[in-house]
């Protein structure tokens, strides 16, 4: 009896690339994609591999994080790097596409292939396995709801406000400190007290900062937004006060060489067990990112942050990967079932393919009964797979690859710590592109 085909749900960046995969590699696949019976907000076309908004992939520079994940890629035979190719618009140093010649050649090419039967369904029950769930940021309704009887509320999430990081090496510590509230635990945040002077001039930059207003599908009214995910602009605007008394509070914050209690207080919070990188705790934001550098840098000792991540808000469905999915990004509780791109909780065209391709692998191994061995996360995508299997952070914060993600390097300086990253990640990768065979 030959074996049963590969379910994949979802025929965007992620599922794309582990269709071609894993059809390459000779198995059967059934593709599911919804469009165009079921529309999502951003998607226009029925096309596979549909790029929703921007159209370029990013840097494809290796000296930078985003475009060392391009060549690791690229040395993984990732197909719609190459496709994206036959589709590229020159744009200095990113690799940008024409958007609707890019989805059009990832359609053809999976329409044409002998192993591929592509199924224009809105899938809404949990997959026949093996399966790959790719549904990406905006997935069903009905599919959600499945998921949300199988993985309970907790671990799945239908929108995403996210907040700034900053890379601690541009921080100014003789502005900042070390504290818990109420000296209760470790002093593991960072912490920037603010005199009642600053705090008005940052509330006043805040409140007249211009916003970002994406597709008309995330407009804030149309938010199912909880009252702990508000943008800080939305807090702001309730009142002068309403920031001091909730993300900015300062109660229960000593602050050194003071006896009294600042105005306000921000917490950074370590983004890494390394402590490379801070998150603005409660900055969630839908300031445009050239507002978010000039405003938050108004904050003491952030005067010179260098951003690694932009705060942001809008819809995304994904998973708490560290707490439900195994290090072969299969569900714990179901592992016939594979999770990737944009809803195991990467961030970005490059990373959803990157984690479709991921999945893909992963699953052609085991069903070789072949070792599985995780990528270096010295790597790029050893990183993003760290990032999304094991982050502390709960729950999961989903996030584009950046230095922030890699584990810290010793040498002096922003650029020998680039070329440091490069390097160890270049040396580490190909061992582990062995074990792929
Ligand atoms: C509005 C918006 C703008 C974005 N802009 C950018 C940007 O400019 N740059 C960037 O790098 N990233 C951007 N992203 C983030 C992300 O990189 C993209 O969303 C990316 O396309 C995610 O890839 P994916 O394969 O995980 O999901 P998708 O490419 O969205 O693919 C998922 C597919 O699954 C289908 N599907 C969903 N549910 C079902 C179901 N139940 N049954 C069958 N099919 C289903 C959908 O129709 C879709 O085709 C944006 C995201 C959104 C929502």
């Amino acid at each position: 009896m030959s074996a049963p085909p590969i379910t994949i749900v979802g025929g965007g960046l992620a599922g794309s690339e582990a269709a071609l995969q894993l059809a390459d590699a000779g198995h059967r696949v059934r593709l599911f994609e919804m469009r165009p019976t079921v529309k999502t907000p951003a998607h226009e076309t029925p096309l596979l591999g549909e790029l929703v908004c921007s159209n370029s992939l990013r840097s494809n520079d290796p000296a930078g994080a985003a475009g060392l994940l391009k060549e690791e890629l690229r040395q993984l035979s990732c197909r719609l790097l190459d496709l994206a190719e036959e589709a590229r618009v020159p744009a200095g140093q990113a690799l940008a596409v024409d958007r609707l010649k890019f989805a059009s050649v990832i359609t053809k090419r999976i329409e044409e292939h002998p192993n591929i039967e592509v199924i224009r369904e809105e899938l809404t029950t949990l997959p026949d396995e093996p399966a790959i769930l790719a549904p990406g940021p905006l997935a069903s309704p009905a599919l959600m709801e499945a998921l949300e009887a199988f993985l309970g509320n907790r671990r799945l999430f239908f929108f995403d406000a996210i907040a700034p990081i900053v890379d601690a090496d541009s921080l100014n510590m003789d502005r900042l400190f070390f504290a818990t509230r109420y000296n209760n635990g470790e002093p593991d945040y960072l912490n920037a007290a603010m005199s009642r002077n600053e705090y008005v001039a940052f509330y006043q930059a805040l409140f007249e900062g211009e916003k970002f207003t994406p597709h008309g599908f995330d407009a804030e009214d149309k938010l199912p937004l909880f009252e702990s995910c508000q943008p800080i602009e939305a807090i702001a605007a309730t009142g002068i006060l309403s920031l001091a008394h909730g993300p900015m509070k300062p109660r229960g914050i000593e602050v050194p060489g003071e006896r009294r209690e600042a105005f306000a207080v921000v917490q950074l919070r370590a983004e890494n067990a390394d402590r490379t990188a801070y998150n603005l705790v409660g900055f969630q934001t839908r300031l445009t990112q050239s507002e978010q550098k000039r405003i938050f840098r108004m904050l003491p000792g952030l005067e010179n942050a260098r951003f690694l991540r932009y705060g942001a808000l809008h819809r995304n469905s994904y998973i708490d990967g560290p707490r439900v999915l195994s290090d072969d990004l299969s569900l714990l509780e179901r592992p016939g079932t594979f999770v990737a791109g944009q809803f195991a909780g990467g961030e970005g065209y490059t990373e959803s393919i990157a984690l479709g391709l991921l999945a893909a692998r992963f699953l052609i191994l085991r069903l070789k009964g072949k070792e599985i061995v995780n990528p270096p996360i010295e790597t790029a995508i050893g990183a993003l797979w760290r990032h999304v299997t094991q982050s502390p952070i709960e729950p999961l914060q989903p996030s584009h690859v950046h230095f922030g993600l890699f584990p810290p390097i010793m040498a002096r300086g922003k650029e020998a710590k680039r070329k440091a990253h490069i390097a160890r990640a270049r040396e580490a990768f190909g061992p582990w592109l062995e074990t792929l065979t």
